[in-house]
């Protein structure tokens, strides 16, 4: 049997002795998983079922139902950068919380689940805050893109002319507009335009190229925030907190 490779979003108690996973994997998208017996004897788990963990694990249909049974797992990387900084941790909780709550159950994303895998490492591996808002930014804007929710960024989603010099607009209607249609939204650069549009389409091994400056990522944060949320319709407190 092949085993799949999944990150663990997020686990709960189940029954009395008995431990329930939501996971990503490359081959089933977003699955719930039951591991038996993992509350009682962790042995066959061991230091495997923490949120954020890349295990490589077994999955097994169970009864009649939609959820797998986990019957073995391997870790392939345990991201300890994440355990040991507190703003890495939040970024990468924001990471597990649109996987959890912004891809649809069983259906294969193996772009999203890769594009999960590289950014998780960058920040697990990341220095400086700079680093990790960068990896945030670059993974929500992909992640919208792959789901189909990309933000538009060609011309102005309400006259469709392309925006002059310095009256490029980013609107939460989905995308670019100039000031003449939406005077109040948020002003950004070409630069910034660009960057995003870049990151849209880019082979995921090179998307760690691309970097938002400061002033770029003050801006665009509470932006992305307000936009996965509306298009999610979830709070995704992660996010609220690293604004
Ligand atoms: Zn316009």
């Amino acid at each position: 049997m092949n085993p799949d490779l999944g990150i663990v979003l997020r686990l709960r108690p189940w029954k009395e002795s008995d431990v329930m996973l939501d996971m990503f994997t490359d081959r089933q998208g977003r699955i719930i998983a039951l591991a038996k017996g993992a509350q009682r004897s962790r042995r066959r788990f061991v230091g495997l079922l923490l949120n954020s963990q890349l295990l490589e694990v077994e999955l097994k249909s169970y009864q009649k139902s939609n959820i797998r049974l986990l019957s073995q797992a391997r870790m392939v990387n345990s991201y300890p950068g994440l355990h040991e900084n507190y703003q890495r941790w939040l970024a990468a909780g924001l990471i597990l919380d649109l996987l959890l709550k912004g891809t649809p159950y069983l259906s294969p994303l193996p772009e999203i689940m890769y594009l999960a895998v590289i950014s998780l490492k960058r920040i697990a591996q990341s220095s400086h805050r700079l680093e990790q808002q960068n990896a945030l930014l670059l993974f929500v804007n992909r992640f919208l893109q792959e789901n189909g929710f990309g933000l538009y960024l060609e011309r102005c989603l309400f006259c469709g002319r392309k925006p002059d010099h310095n009256d490029a607009r980013l609107s939460l209607n989905g995308g670019l507009a100039c000031g003449r249609c939406r005077p109040r939204e948020l002003p950004v650069s070409q630069g910034l335009i660009n960057t995003l549009s870049a990151g849209q389409r880019l082979s995921l091994d090179w998307l760690s190229r691309l970097n938002f400056t400061q002033p770029q990522i003050n801006r665009l944060m509470p932006f992305m925030a307000a936009f996965a949320r509306q298009t999610f319709n979830h709070d995704l407190l992660s996010f609220n907190l690293l604004i």
